[in-house]
């Protein structure tokens, strides 16, 4: 493979820009050419490319979001508009792209190499919601974010006799939520993977009032599982706790890129310059068991999300 082409693609994450600075470098120091794509696959139709050198990604590693933008095109899903983007690579001399974004940017570089250009997806979204691998890209950066506002609010609360209902994010999967609550010593945790039993939640609440005698407690919960304000006013009304909901939002996606987030988007784009340059298409690099490995995006796409039971257990044994 002689071009190639590299994009970013769904929600950003941090962590994105030394996943591009590491194939453009690894490609570069084999003698590939390197093609910067703006906007995911807005920018592949409409063919805005930037030749990329070793200095085009300098100063970049440390930074959160992405260099080259992201954007979400759904007419991408058109065989017509994949066409379109298949002429625009073809007139620049572009072979193959490593495509870095969720499932959905996945399901796009799967199409794009049915129709000869060999693709290879990166996992990048801070939700690590993405089959085939055990961890994304942005995931433990995101971690740490929630872990320090949360620490941050555990201080005020135990001031208060509050309960603090902590929203954060993972879009239907629990991994954030989970990993927050093990790490802070949350109190209760509410994910896709637990189920929302209010019930439940209000007298676990009562009980650490009055038979434990706690004077704070941590409620951490998935987005999408129930309004936090709502939650945070039932706890007022029905346990000894004063409730505040706190919706961490947005800045869990930014920030400086953890180490550990450095190195995971370092080797993964390293891995996928590597496939391509063995002519391999369609496939996603991941971790598991910490080792980088591929496999056919289609495969991933079957594959069940990596478990998380043991942590609810250990959690559980915790409180
Ligand atoms: P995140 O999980 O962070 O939102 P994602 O990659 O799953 O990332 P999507 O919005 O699902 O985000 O997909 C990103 C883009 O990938 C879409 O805007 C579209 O351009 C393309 N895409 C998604 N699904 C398909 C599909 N079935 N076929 C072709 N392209 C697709």
């Amino acid at each position: 493979v002689r071009k190639i082409g590299i994009l970013t693609s769904g929600g950003d994450a941090p962590g994105m820009n030394a996943a591009i600075r590491a194939v453009t470098r690894v490609a570069l120091a084999n003698g590939i050419e390197v093609v910067g794509i703006r906007d995911g696959y807005r920018g592949l139709v409409e063919g805005t490319f930037e030749a990329y050198s070793k200095t085009s990604v300098s100063d970049i590693l440390d930074r959160g979001g992405t260099k080259l933008g992201s954007a979400r095109l759904p007419e991408f899903k058109d065989p017509e508009v994949q066409e379109m983007a298949v002429n625009q690579l073809k007139a620049n001399g572009i072979e193959a792209i490593v495509v870095i974004g969720g499932d959905g940017s996945y399901r796009g570089a799967q199409a794009l190499t049915k129709l000869g250009i060999n693709c290879i997806g990166i996992p990048g979204t801070i939700d690590n919601d993405i089959p085939g691998t055990d961890f994304t890209i942005g995931f433990d950066t995101a971690l740490r974010t929630c872990v320090d506002a949360v620490d941050k609010l555990r201080d005020t609360s135990s001031s208060h006799h509050r309960c603090s209902v902590v929203e954060v994010m993972g879009n239907r999967c629990g991994d954030l939520a989970v990993y927050t609550a093990v790490s802070c010593g949350a109190e209760i945790v509410v994910s896709p993977e637990t189920g929302y039993d209010e019930l439940d939640i209000l007298e676990k609440l009562r009980y650490l009032d009055t038979a434990v005698h706690k004077n704070h407690a941590i409620v951490i919960i998935s987005e999408k599982i129930t309004d936090a304000d709502g939650l945070a006013r039932k706890i007022s009304q029905n346990t000894g706790f004063s409730g505040r909901a706190t919706v961490l939002g947005h800045i869990q996606r930014g920030g400086s890129p953890s180490p550990t987030d450095r190195i995971l988007a370092s080797r993964m784009g390293e891995k996928a310059v590597d496939l391509l340059m063995n002519d391999i298409g369609g496939h996603c690099v991941g971790i598991i068991d910490n080792k980088i490995i591929s496999m056919p995006i289609d495969e991933a796409l079957n594959r069940p999300k990596a478990s998380r039971k043991h942590l609810y257990r250990l959690f559980d044994r915790l409180i």
